[in-house]
């Protein structure tokens, strides 16, 4: 081989060995450690709560207490003995009351405790001039009836035939009670009494005002005291309000007896309203043989 080649061959055999301890030498180097990824953070995670019953919801087995009884706007619960107010009312001599233009006296409760008799009582109340009713009625109508039965109705003001110094069992309402009494109850109608929360007619188509109410409520409970009822039928929810000293319908209030001041009371649909909704006669008559129970009236022998 010729010297060249030699030395050709000399070098090409070192480069490639030169190249080789190159590679290896790369081989050899070690690479950037990646870091090891840090074990994954713990997660705290909340224990889970031991699972609990949801509390019971208690459904109440018994009804809500009843809202305390809302005093009627005016109402004047009874005493046991009637306050002591001095009225001109009951001073005045006995007179049949005629309308006049006279200004009544101030809203001042008659003084009704001298009334030892129904007779008294009506000729004091026939003189009351102590509330504004005193203008606009033309005659005072204190009562209706004997009440030899026990049974007792108490509207809220006089209507008009008695307001004319008729009998209260005139006009279609008036005589709608007459024919539960006489034909359902089978009583003359002079053996109960009708008597009104106030004594004296507001003006046409107007209640009596809270006022006018509290003022002849005097009258109202001496007469209770005097006629001593077996058992009370209110009409119309006004009525059944002031004797029960409930503000509540009157749908929840009839259907049963009440016990009000120690007296016994059915509260019933008012005849005007039964004129006007024939539908609920039904239940009226249903109240009034429940007042009859209470009053031992016997139903009448049908033939
Ligand atoms: S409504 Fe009663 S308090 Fe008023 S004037 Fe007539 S009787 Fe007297």
């Amino acid at each position: 081989m010729p010297q060249n080649e030699t030395q050709e061959l000399a070098a090409l055999s070192e480069g490639i060995a030169g190249l080789l301890r190159r590679r290896r030498g790369l081989g050899l180097r070690r690479t950037a450690a990646i870091p090891d990824a840090p074990p994954p953070a713990t997660v705290n995670r909340p224990e889970k709560a031991p699972y609990a019953p949801p509390a019971a919801i208690e459904t109440p087995l018994t009804p809500a207490p009843a809202p305390a009884p809302t005093k009627q706007a005016g109402y004047t619960p009874p005493t046991a003995a009637p306050a002591k107010v001095t009225a001109a009312a009951s001073q005045t001599p006995a007179a049949p009351a005629a309308h006049s233009g006279a200004a009544p006296a101030a809203s001042l409760a008659p003084d009704v405790s001298g009334y030892r008799s129904l007779e008294e009582l009506a000729q004091g109340a026939s003189a009351c001039r102590a509330c504004g009713l005193a203008r606009t009625r033309n005659h005072v109508f204190v009562g209706y009836g004997s009440g030899t039965s026990g049974v007792l109705f108490i509207d809220e003001m006089p209507g008009a035939p008695a307001d004319a110094g008729g009998s209260p069992f005139e006009g279609p309402s008036g005589e709608l009670l007459g024919n539960i009494v006489t034909k359902g109850m089978g009583l003359p109608v002079d053996a109960v009494q009708l008597i009104s929360l106030v004594k004296c007619q507001p003006r046409a188509g107007t209640p009596p005002e809270p006022s006018e109410l509290s003022t002849c409520r005097g009258w109202l409970d001496r007469q209770l005291e005097l006629l001593a009822p077996k058992v009370i039928v209110t009409l119309g929810r006004p009525a059944a309000a002031a004797i029960l000293g409930m503000d509540e319908p009157l749908g929840r209030l009839r259907g049963k007896v009440h016990t009000a001041s120690g007296r016994q009371v059915v509260a019933t649909f008012h005849p005007e309203y039964l004129v006007r909704s024939p539908q609920y006669k039904k239940q009226a008559w249903e109240d009034i043989q429940l007042a009859m129970g209470v009053a031992n009236v016997s139903l009448p022998t049908r033939k």
